[in-house]
């Protein structure tokens, strides 16, 4: 599932490509997905691009905006005359625009999905109304070790709870655990409070780290260009199970599964 960092390239390639465009109309093959208010958006022009956690939040000139979750497998791809990008199999939504142009989303499991809402109610939304702070955002070293220690939740868990904290999904929390050289399965209030903040820093530098290098495209994920990420191939713990983990080169990371996720751990140097 794209995470903060993937989002986040999201909206800066849409920042850079959709804003000034006019929405022409909009094409729903997937009711699932958009299921209303799309007519609320023709005529509209796109005034700015935003993310809250990994809720990207459209706003146009007529006072509505529209937000877009891509869940598993949602891509978010700009189409221009010189730009171009052709739909695919999975296109199931295709937003026209003035100057040639159009947005394509595309999703191959269908859990993404988006919503209209007016631009002033967007922070009232169930969905984003529910999301905790971010870090590289509102959530400070103070609040973050206070969460930790009102959960006995393994630690990991914690992380990926987006309510808690918005925008760490299981990839970053993987490899922001091995950084910290923390278990993922200690209870949150289990830890010091010298890990916590380690755990802290270990998470901006993740997360930092995504955003550099455009995201992970070991799966779905592409850009608004429609272009792969390459964090993947800075992968510090996610996915490297039975290979020798490159900071104690004692033991092969493990993998198990933690909440029913995928969980990447050295045995040796993660306590
Ligand atoms: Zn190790």
């Amino acid at each position: 599932m794209p995470e903060l960092p993937e989002v986040e390239t999201i909206r800066t390639g849409l920042e850079k490509h959709l804003i000034g465009h006019r929405i022409l109309g909009v094409e729903v093959s997937v009711a699932k997905i958009f299921p209303q208010g799309k007519e609320k958006l023709v005529g509209g022009n796109v005034i700015s691009v935003r993310r809250l956690g990994k809720v990207l939040i459209v706003d146009l000139d007529n006072g509505f905006s529209f937000l877009v979750h891509l869940k598993l497998t949602g891509q978010v791809v700009f189409s221009s005359p010189g730009f171009p990008n052709q739909p695919n199999k999975f296109t199931h939504v295709v937003f026209s625009l003035d100057k040639g142009s159009k947005l394509f989303f595309n999703d191959s499991r269908k859990f993404g999905w988006i919503k209209v809402e007016k631009t002033t109610d967007v922070a009232k939304e169930a969905f984003v109304a529910k999301l905790g702070p971010e870090p590289l955002r509102d959530l400070t070293l103070e609040r973050f070790v206070k969460l930790l220690s009102a959960s006995r939740r393994p630690i990991k868990i914690l992380l990926l709870d987006q309510t808690k904290m918005s925008g760490v999904g299981n990839i970053y929390a993987n490899d922001a655990l091995w950084l910290a050289k923390i278990d993922p399965r200690r209870p949150a209030n289990g830890l010091a409070s010298k890990e916590a903040e380690t755990l802290f820093g270990a998470i901006l530098k993740v997360l930092k780290d995504g955003i550099k290098y455009q995201g992970a495209s070991d799966q779905w994920y592409v850009t608004a260009e429609g272009k792969k990420g390459s964090y993947q191939e800075h992968f510090l713990a996610y996915g490297t199970q039975g290979k020798l983990c490159v900071r104690c080169g004692k033991a092969k990371m493990q993998k198990f599964f933690l909440g029913g996720r995928g969980t990447y751990a050295c045995p040796v140097c993660q306590k």
